[in-house]
């Protein structure tokens, strides 16, 4: 498959799930711009080595998703993007009476409405072009609820919907929009958690793995940014042209429960 010549945009993408997506699609062919509110070294040394490893143009744009002009401004910096990959999220965990305000605010805002304002402003180009790709990172979550989580289990299922709604206002124009739903993937913060986990269960890893972190999740094995990445990728290709308004799950089996 061959993404040359395409300009890939991925929100949140200086580390885990969307900086899997990033290779992959860099992988593919596709130039990419990473994006994250940070404007570190290490964010622009990112770019750099996909683009040194797939020879292709890697640049790292800072926006912060939480705002709604800078959202827009991204694409306008980017000057073209060919595929969208909304990623940028956030999560605070808390029963809703005690749910901090600003928290529910700052998830909307980061999980939901961004994609919002990146998609309104990346359509014309995708228009122009006669192709695009929209591929929103939603999760298990935009699916199912669990307790505790109301911000962003009511996020993940608003860009579901979003998704749907963005597939029927583009059908038939050579361009796709799609819900990836991962379940737990193993991402550097996820992989951080184990050792506490083990030290708060006295469990060893693989016990932890299994009984504590994966327990929705009847493989009993995370997903990885690659597996992400290259599902994104696929949407991306030809076999997906008729694929738009729906999900797809990596999640080990969780939503089949
Ligand atoms: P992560 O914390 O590694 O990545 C989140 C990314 O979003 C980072 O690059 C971070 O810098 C960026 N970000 C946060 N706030 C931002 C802002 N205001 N503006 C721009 N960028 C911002 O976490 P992750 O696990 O890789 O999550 C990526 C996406 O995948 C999220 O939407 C998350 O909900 C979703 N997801 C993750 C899992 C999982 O198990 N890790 C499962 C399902 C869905």
């Amino acid at each position: 498959m061959t993404l040359s010549g395409k300009t890939a945009i991925i929100t949140g993408s200086n580390s885990g799930i969307g900086l899997g997506v990033a290779e992959e699609l860099a992988r593919a062919g596709a130039d990419v711009v990473l994006n994250s509110f940070t404007d570190r070294k290490e964010d622009h040394e990112i770019a750099e080595k996909i683009g040194k490893a797939h020879g292709v143009t890697a640049r790292y744009i800072k926006a912060d998703m939480s705002k709604s002009d800078e959202c827009r401004k991204l694409i306008d910096e980017a000057g073209a993007c060919d595929i969208l990959v909304n990623n940028a999220g956030i999560q605070h965990v808390e029963a809703i009476e005690k749910f901090p305000p600003e928290k529910w605010d700052a998830i909307i805002a980061i999980n939901l409405s961004s994609a919002f304002h990146t998609i309104a402003a990346a359509l014309p180009l995708m228009r122009d072009a006669g192709w695009g790709r929209v591929v929103n990172i939603a999760s298990a979550h935009g699916l199912t609820a669990s307790p505790y989580k109301s911000a962003y289990v009511a996020a993940k299922h608003g860009i579901v919907g979003l998704s749907k709604t963005v597939a029927l206002e583009t059908a038939g124009q050579g361009i796709t929009c799609n819900a990836v739903c991962p379940g737990y993937v193993l991402t550097p913060l996820v992989e951080a958690q184990i050792p506490d986990q083990m030290k708060a269960h006295d469990m060893d890893r693989e016990t932890v793995i299994r009984d504590v972190m994966l327990t929705r999740q009847p493989s009993k094995q995370f997903a990885t940014t690659g597996q992400i990445g290259g599902t994104v990728a696929f949407l991306c290709s030809p076999s997906a042209d008729q694929i738009t308004g729906t999900t797809i799950s990596v999640d080990g089996g969780w939503t089949a429960l």
